[in-house]
Protein backbone atom coordinates (compact mmCIF):
# COMPACT_ATOMS: atom_id res chain seq x y z
CA UNK A 1 0.00 0.00 0.00
CA UNK A 2 1.18 3.64 -0.37
CA UNK A 3 0.52 6.51 1.35
CA UNK A 4 -0.01 8.74 -1.99
CA UNK A 5 -3.67 8.39 -2.05
CA UNK A 6 -3.73 10.23 1.73
CA UNK A 7 -3.38 13.41 1.77
CA UNK A 8 -3.70 15.77 4.64
CA UNK A 9 -5.58 18.36 3.95
CA UNK A 10 -3.72 21.20 6.33
CA UNK A 11 -0.54 20.44 4.17
CA UNK A 12 -0.26 21.44 0.67
CA UNK A 13 0.66 19.54 -2.01
CA UNK A 14 2.92 20.37 -4.90
CA UNK A 15 0.86 18.60 -7.35
CA UNK A 16 3.99 16.01 -8.47
CA UNK A 17 4.57 12.71 -7.03
CA UNK A 18 6.34 11.66 -4.90
CA UNK A 19 9.06 9.15 -4.95
CA UNK A 20 8.60 5.57 -2.25
CA UNK A 21 11.53 6.61 0.30
CA UNK A 22 10.80 3.57 2.19
CA UNK A 23 9.03 0.15 0.91
CA UNK A 24 8.75 -3.03 2.79
CA UNK A 25 8.01 -6.01 0.90
CA UNK A 26 6.58 -9.35 1.96
CA UNK A 27 9.12 -8.81 5.00
CA UNK A 28 8.60 -11.49 7.55
CA UNK A 29 10.24 -11.46 10.59
CA UNK A 30 10.27 -14.55 13.57
CA UNK A 31 11.85 -14.54 16.92
CA UNK A 32 11.82 -18.36 17.47
CA UNK A 33 8.93 -20.08 16.84
CA UNK A 34 6.87 -16.30 16.68
CA UNK A 35 6.29 -14.90 13.69
CA UNK A 36 5.93 -10.87 14.55
CA UNK A 37 6.14 -9.70 11.24
CA UNK A 38 3.97 -11.45 8.43
CA UNK A 39 4.55 -10.76 5.19
CA UNK A 40 4.00 -7.30 5.64
CA UNK A 41 4.44 -4.50 2.76
CA UNK A 42 4.30 -1.34 2.67
CA UNK A 43 5.47 2.38 1.52
CA UNK A 44 6.17 5.75 2.95
CA UNK A 45 6.35 8.51 -0.20
CA UNK A 46 8.92 11.05 0.82
CA UNK A 47 8.08 14.04 2.66
CA UNK A 48 4.90 12.24 4.29
CA UNK A 49 4.40 11.31 7.87
CA UNK A 50 3.45 7.53 8.54
CA UNK A 51 2.34 6.51 11.65
CA UNK A 52 2.20 2.96 13.49
CA UNK A 53 -0.48 2.34 16.00
CA UNK A 54 -1.40 -0.72 17.85
CA UNK A 55 -1.12 -2.96 20.56
CA UNK A 56 2.09 -3.60 22.36
CA UNK A 57 3.65 -6.63 20.64
CA UNK A 58 2.31 -6.33 17.27
CA UNK A 59 5.43 -5.21 15.75
CA UNK A 60 6.08 -1.93 15.06
CA UNK A 61 9.19 -1.16 16.78
CA UNK A 62 10.90 -4.42 14.99
CA UNK A 63 10.09 -2.39 11.61
CA UNK A 64 12.12 0.64 13.12
CA UNK A 65 14.48 -1.83 14.08
CA UNK A 66 14.85 -3.55 10.55
CA UNK A 67 15.07 -0.35 8.73
CA UNK A 68 18.23 0.53 11.43
CA UNK A 69 19.83 -2.59 10.46
CA UNK A 70 19.49 -3.15 14.09
CA UNK A 71 18.04 -6.48 12.97
CA UNK A 72 17.43 -8.55 10.18
CA UNK A 73 14.30 -9.97 8.23
CA UNK A 74 14.12 -13.86 7.61
CA UNK A 75 12.40 -13.09 4.49
CA UNK A 76 11.22 -10.13 2.06
CA UNK A 77 12.77 -6.97 0.51
CA UNK A 78 13.80 -3.64 2.32
CA UNK A 79 14.42 -0.56 0.41
CA UNK A 80 15.37 3.28 1.18
CA UNK A 81 15.55 5.53 -1.84
CA UNK A 82 15.86 2.56 -3.87
CA UNK A 83 18.78 0.65 -2.44
CA UNK A 84 18.49 -2.48 -0.67
CA UNK A 85 19.11 -3.13 3.68
CA UNK A 86 19.74 -7.07 3.05
CA UNK A 87 22.18 -7.66 1.51
CA UNK A 88 24.22 -4.67 1.64
CA UNK A 89 27.61 -4.62 2.12
CA UNK A 90 29.10 -2.72 5.35
CA UNK A 91 29.71 0.52 3.34
CA UNK A 92 26.18 0.37 1.31
CA UNK A 93 24.12 0.06 5.18
CA UNK A 94 26.78 2.80 6.83
CA UNK A 95 25.49 5.03 3.74
CA UNK A 96 21.76 4.06 3.74
CA UNK A 97 22.15 4.73 7.51
CA UNK A 98 22.81 8.16 6.69
CA UNK A 99 19.72 9.08 5.37
CA UNK A 100 18.31 7.17 8.49
CA UNK A 101 17.73 9.35 11.75
CA UNK A 102 16.17 7.36 14.91
CA UNK A 103 14.95 8.68 18.24
CA UNK A 104 14.27 6.16 20.67
CA UNK A 105 12.43 5.82 23.92
CA UNK A 106 15.35 6.78 26.12
CA UNK A 107 17.23 9.20 24.83
CA UNK A 108 20.73 7.83 24.59
CA UNK A 109 22.64 10.91 25.05
CA UNK A 110 26.43 11.21 25.61
CA UNK A 111 26.33 11.94 29.16
CA UNK A 112 30.05 13.20 29.42
CA UNK A 113 29.65 15.20 26.27
CA UNK A 114 28.14 18.78 26.47
CA UNK A 115 24.06 19.19 24.90
CA UNK A 116 25.97 21.04 21.88
CA UNK A 117 28.93 18.39 21.44
CA UNK A 118 26.28 15.46 21.62
CA UNK A 119 24.42 17.07 18.40
CA UNK A 120 27.72 18.33 16.37
CA UNK A 121 29.79 15.07 17.03
CA UNK A 122 28.05 12.57 14.19
CA UNK A 123 28.04 15.25 11.95
CA UNK A 124 31.83 16.16 12.18
CA UNK A 125 33.37 12.81 12.45
CA UNK A 126 30.63 10.81 10.40
CA UNK A 127 29.68 13.51 7.69
CA UNK A 128 32.93 15.42 7.80
CA UNK A 129 31.29 18.61 8.57
CA UNK A 130 33.79 21.10 9.53
CA UNK A 131 33.50 22.14 13.88
CA UNK A 132 32.08 25.64 12.64
CA UNK A 133 29.26 24.55 10.26
CA UNK A 134 28.36 22.07 12.91
CA UNK A 135 28.10 24.29 15.60
CA UNK A 136 26.32 26.57 13.62
CA UNK A 137 23.65 24.02 12.71
CA UNK A 138 23.61 22.06 16.03
CA UNK A 139 22.53 25.93 17.21
CA UNK A 140 19.66 26.63 15.00
CA UNK A 141 18.19 23.05 15.35
CA UNK A 142 18.76 23.78 19.41
CA UNK A 143 16.70 27.17 18.70
CA UNK A 144 14.30 25.00 16.68
CA UNK A 145 13.54 22.81 19.69
CA UNK A 146 13.19 25.33 21.97
CA UNK A 147 16.95 24.76 24.12
CA UNK A 148 19.26 27.96 22.72
CA UNK A 149 19.93 28.70 26.35
CA UNK A 150 21.19 25.04 27.18
CA UNK A 151 24.46 24.49 24.75
CA UNK A 152 26.77 24.09 27.53
CA UNK A 153 24.46 22.20 29.70
CA UNK A 154 25.33 18.46 30.25
CA UNK A 155 22.27 16.06 29.69
CA UNK A 156 22.26 15.32 33.38
CA UNK A 157 21.20 18.96 34.24
CA UNK A 158 18.15 18.64 31.75
CA UNK A 159 14.83 16.97 32.60
CA UNK A 160 13.63 14.34 30.68
CA UNK A 161 11.62 16.29 27.96
CA UNK A 162 14.48 18.65 27.48
CA UNK A 163 16.68 15.73 26.84
CA UNK A 164 14.40 14.40 23.98
CA UNK A 165 14.72 17.23 22.54
CA UNK A 166 18.28 17.54 22.84
CA UNK A 167 18.29 13.87 21.16
CA UNK A 168 15.88 15.23 18.56
CA UNK A 169 17.82 18.07 17.07
CA UNK A 170 20.86 15.87 17.55
CA UNK A 171 18.72 12.92 14.85
CA UNK A 172 18.15 15.77 12.23
CA UNK A 173 21.96 17.37 12.92
CA UNK A 174 22.72 14.51 10.05
CA UNK A 175 19.88 15.99 7.75
CA UNK A 176 18.56 12.48 7.62
CA UNK A 177 15.80 11.92 4.63
CA UNK A 178 13.72 10.01 7.16
CA UNK A 179 13.53 10.17 10.95
CA UNK A 180 12.11 7.55 12.80
CA UNK A 181 10.53 8.15 16.02
CA UNK A 182 9.88 4.79 18.67
CA UNK A 183 7.55 6.35 21.04
CA UNK A 184 9.55 9.05 21.81
CA UNK A 185 7.21 10.35 24.76
CA UNK A 186 7.02 6.62 26.38
CA UNK A 187 9.74 7.43 29.26
CA UNK A 188 8.91 10.92 29.93
CA UNK A 189 6.85 12.46 33.06
CA UNK A 190 3.15 12.76 31.83
CA UNK A 191 3.63 16.91 32.17
CA UNK A 192 6.78 16.93 29.57
CA UNK A 193 5.31 14.97 26.98
CA UNK A 194 3.05 17.84 25.30
CA UNK A 195 6.44 20.31 24.98
CA UNK A 196 8.33 16.77 23.36
CA UNK A 197 4.87 16.52 20.86
CA UNK A 198 4.77 20.39 20.26
CA UNK A 199 8.38 20.65 18.50
CA UNK A 200 7.45 17.17 16.48
CA UNK A 201 4.64 18.88 15.77
CA UNK A 202 6.65 21.99 14.38
CA UNK A 203 9.02 20.18 12.70
CA UNK A 204 6.23 18.00 10.79
CA UNK A 205 5.17 20.93 9.89
CA UNK A 206 7.98 23.12 8.84
CA UNK A 207 10.28 20.91 7.26
CA UNK A 208 9.85 18.38 4.66
CA UNK A 209 11.28 15.48 6.26
CA UNK A 210 9.28 11.85 6.13
CA UNK A 211 8.21 10.82 9.49
CA UNK A 212 7.98 7.14 10.24
CA UNK A 213 6.13 7.04 14.07
CA UNK A 214 5.42 4.73 16.42
CA UNK A 215 3.01 6.21 19.15
CA UNK A 216 0.53 5.63 21.35
CA UNK A 217 -0.01 9.47 21.50
CA UNK A 218 -3.42 9.20 19.79
CA UNK A 219 -4.38 12.85 19.19
CA UNK A 220 -0.59 13.76 18.19
CA UNK A 221 -1.13 10.97 15.57
CA UNK A 222 -4.09 12.19 14.17
CA UNK A 223 -2.29 15.99 13.95
CA UNK A 224 0.53 15.19 11.94
CA UNK A 225 0.00 12.05 9.90
CA UNK A 226 -1.35 11.46 6.05
CA UNK A 227 -1.72 8.16 6.67
CA UNK A 228 -2.16 5.68 10.01
CA UNK A 229 -1.66 2.01 9.60
CA UNK A 230 -3.54 0.12 12.65
CA UNK A 231 -1.40 -2.88 13.54
CA UNK A 232 -2.01 -6.00 15.04
CA UNK A 233 -0.09 -9.67 15.17
CA UNK A 234 2.62 -7.99 13.01
CA UNK A 235 -0.03 -7.59 9.93
CA UNK A 236 -1.84 -4.30 8.98
CA UNK A 237 -5.33 -4.87 10.26
CA UNK A 238 -6.24 -1.30 8.01
CA UNK A 239 -4.67 1.76 6.96
CA UNK A 240 -6.02 5.09 6.01
CA UNK A 241 -6.17 9.06 6.69
CA UNK A 242 -5.82 9.94 10.05
CA UNK A 243 -9.75 11.34 9.88
CA UNK A 244 -10.47 8.14 8.77
CA UNK A 245 -9.19 5.64 11.08
CA UNK A 246 -9.38 7.62 13.91
CA UNK A 247 -13.23 9.06 12.90
CA UNK A 248 -14.53 6.07 11.21
CA UNK A 249 -12.69 2.96 11.75
CA UNK A 250 -13.56 -0.17 9.22
CA UNK A 251 -12.23 -2.94 11.37
CA UNK A 252 -13.57 -4.60 15.18
CA UNK A 253 -9.64 -4.56 15.92
CA UNK A 254 -9.21 -1.03 15.28
CA UNK A 255 -12.18 0.05 17.32
CA UNK A 256 -11.40 -1.97 19.92
CA UNK A 257 -7.99 -0.48 20.10
CA UNK A 258 -8.81 3.08 19.89
CA UNK A 259 -11.52 3.07 22.48
CA UNK A 260 -8.78 1.02 25.03
CA UNK A 261 -6.67 3.87 24.47
CA UNK A 262 -9.18 7.17 23.87
P1 LIG B 1 5.56 -3.25 19.45
O1 LIG B 1 6.53 -2.20 19.04
O2 LIG B 1 4.33 -3.26 18.58
O3 LIG B 1 5.23 -3.21 20.91
P2 LIG B 1 7.73 -5.08 19.01
O4 LIG B 1 8.12 -4.92 17.59
O5 LIG B 1 8.58 -4.40 20.05
O6 LIG B 1 6.21 -4.66 19.19
O7 LIG B 1 7.70 -6.61 19.41
C1 LIG B 1 6.94 -7.56 18.69
C2 LIG B 1 7.14 -8.92 19.32
O8 LIG B 1 8.46 -9.34 19.09
C3 LIG B 1 6.94 -8.94 20.84
O9 LIG B 1 6.25 -10.11 21.17
C4 LIG B 1 8.35 -8.97 21.37
O10 LIG B 1 8.39 -9.66 22.60
C5 LIG B 1 9.09 -9.74 20.29
N1 LIG B 1 10.49 -9.36 20.21
C6 LIG B 1 10.95 -8.15 19.86
N2 LIG B 1 12.32 -8.14 19.87
C7 LIG B 1 12.71 -9.39 20.25
C8 LIG B 1 13.97 -10.01 20.44
N3 LIG B 1 15.13 -9.36 20.24
N4 LIG B 1 13.98 -11.31 20.81
C9 LIG B 1 12.82 -12.00 20.99
N5 LIG B 1 11.60 -11.45 20.81
C10 LIG B 1 11.52 -10.17 20.45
Amino acid sequence: MSVDAAKNPERPTTGTTTAELVRLERVTKRFGDQTVLDGLDFSVSAGKHVTLIGPSGSGKTTILRLLMTLTKPDEGTITVDGDQLFPASDKQVREIRKKIGMVFQHFNLFPNMTVLRNITEAPVTVLGMSRDEADARARELLDLVGLADKCDSRPSQLSGGQQQRVAIARALAMRPQVLLLDEVTSALDPELVAGVLDVLRDIARSTDITLLCVTHEMGFARDISDQVLMFDSGRVVESGPPERIFGEPREERTREFLSAVL
